[in-house]
């Protein structure tokens, strides 16, 4: 996978990859994509568009995807239309305004986004323009400017993105010989690769998302950059990396993606402790990162749900250690230092990444869970049994310890606990005896109400 990076099958003679003024057609014949295949819905919108007088044409993923036999996640429409146009032609539009305007055409679940073409910013007007805005460096804030459809194709992101398939006629128009790099299985930015990441650092991320995704190269021009500008992702919003994080790892390319993102610099700047743990502890970080990773694909791969919060717990577990020990080294004894160590070490990541907080409490459940998953003696184990989140603790352990880390046979006791009955079970903790390792502190003193409770790991609100 790492070889193949950055392996470009014919090096082009110039770095930057510009549009055609006159795209590439391809008629029916001369391509693999059919009318039927798409969305109806879609192929609707289009046909509807077009004879209300506007261009119209299905873009960007499907098309690429449809090319690769890859079933779409979803059908986008660029049209000549603005937003208020679309809407006055479908009773079932709403115009949406994030960081682009666009109509969600709605039929009962499936949503058709459409959006009218779009144009790259102008270098030198934006400053007075109050439809687009950049900052110093080069990021854009606003990107509202309506322009034709070549326009539309230059501001794209990769040239496999810049395929336009019109259904009626159904011929693509290939502007930035997309149809070559998919050919050739090539991820290559659109432009001058610099400024592209510069306008939007996200494309690094995204270039690193398709190449995973697809199992393409990165055109080695398109990767260049990469690390040297990755530290821009950290001008991001938290919000807009917690949506890209999410569909780097839940793609089910996961584990590929985590070789790129480390290799090129990303990984730093999306996860800055688990990157220290990388340096400091590589072969145990890799592979408990790794290993998850690996679990969360399969998954995905055998249509299991998936939770982010068992995620982002993997990735920030390795980070754990040194904060719990840094707050003990200050005299804090063991359990509050997990506890307050856990607590700081999500909300700095939370700067970064916005990782909401009906995933954060779980990420701190399941922590919670190893500290308890030793104490077994009495009615704690079954307590335990009935936790809702013990599938996840258990889960977890068993992480950590095909990780390498060292448990004293606690994963395999629990696995013979869940199998045993009621009678297997007692005999299991009677033979416990002595080698319930309740940590030192919990087990002299009895504790008060107050600090069971944070022994017992009440999270907190991140
Ligand atoms: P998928 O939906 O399978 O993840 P996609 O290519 O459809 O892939 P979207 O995020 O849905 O990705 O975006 C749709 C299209 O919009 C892309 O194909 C691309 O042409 C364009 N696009 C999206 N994000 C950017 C960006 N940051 N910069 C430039 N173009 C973009
Ligand atoms: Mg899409």
């Amino acid at each position: 996978m790492l070889k193949k990076l950055f392996q470009s099958l014919r090096p082009p003679v110039h770095v930057t990859h510009h549009v055609r003024t006159t795209p590439e057609v391809l008629n029916s014949g001369q391509h693999s994509l059919q009318r039927g295949q798409f969305s109806r819905h879609a192929v609707g919108i289009v046909e509807r568009l077009q004879s209300a007088g506007y261009q119209a044409y299905l873009v960007g993923g499907c098309v690429r995807d449809m090319l690769l036999g890859i079933t779409p996640k979803d059908f986008d429409v660029a049209t000549s239309a603005t937003p208020e146009q679309i809407r006055a032609e479908f009773r079932n539009a709403r115009v949406i305004g994030r960081r682009f305007k666009l109509v969600h055409v709605h039929f009962g679940r499936e949503i058709i986004e459409v959006a009218t073409f779009r144009a790259n910013h102008p270098q030198d007007e934006e400053e007075n323009s109050n439809h687009s805005s950049r900052n110093e460096s080069g990021r854009i804030l606003r990107d509202n400017v309506y322009g034709t459809l070549e326009d539309d194709a230059q501001r794209r992101d990769f040239t496999i993105n810049a395929l336009y398939y019109d259904p009626v006629t159904e011929r693509i128009l290939d502007y930035a010989n997309g149809v070559h790099d998919i050919r050739n299985r090539l991820i290559r930015l659109i432009g001058d690769p610099r400024q592209r990441y510069q306008e939007d650092p996200v494309r690094m991320l995204r270039a690193v998302r398709f190449t995973a995704k697809l199992d393409f190269g990165i055109e080695k021009h398109t990767a260049a950059p990469i690390r040297e500008l990755a530290a821009m992702l950290r001008e991001i919003p938290s919000a807009r990396l917690f949506e890209e994080v999410l569909k780097l790892f839940l793609g089910g390319h996961a584990a590929d993606t985590f070789e790129m993102l480390v290799d090129l610099k990303l990984f730093d700047s999306l996860f800055p402790a688990s990157a220290e743990a990388l340096e400091e502890q590589p072969t145990y970080t890799h592979t408990l990162i790794s290993q998850a990773l690996v679990n969360t694909d399969l998954r995905i791969k055998q249509g299991k749900p998936v939770t982010p919060a068992f995620l982002f717990a993997a990735l920030l577990w390795p980070a754990l250690p040194a904060r719990v020990l840094r707050l003990q080294s200050r005299g804090m004894p063991p359990i509050p230092a997990m506890q307050e160590g856990a607590h700081e070490l999500i909300a700095e990541q939370c700067q970064r990444i916005a990782i909401p907080k009906r995933f954060t409490i779980p990420i701190r459940e399941i922590w919670d869970m190893q500290e308890r998953l030793p104490r077994r003696s009495g009615k704690r184990a079954d307590l335990l049994l009935d936790n809702p989140r013990f599938r996840a603790g258990y889960d977890f352990l068993l992480l950590r310890e095909s990780a390498g880390e060292e448990t004293d046979g606690l994963g395999e006791w629990w696995t013979e606990y869940q199998d045993g009955n009621d009678s297997e079970r007692r005999v299991m903790i009677r033979d416990l005896g002595s080698r319930d390792d309740a940590p030192a502190a919990a087990r002299k003193r009895k504790r008060s109400p107050s600090k069971r409770k944070q022994a017992d790991g009440a999270p907190d609100s991140e």
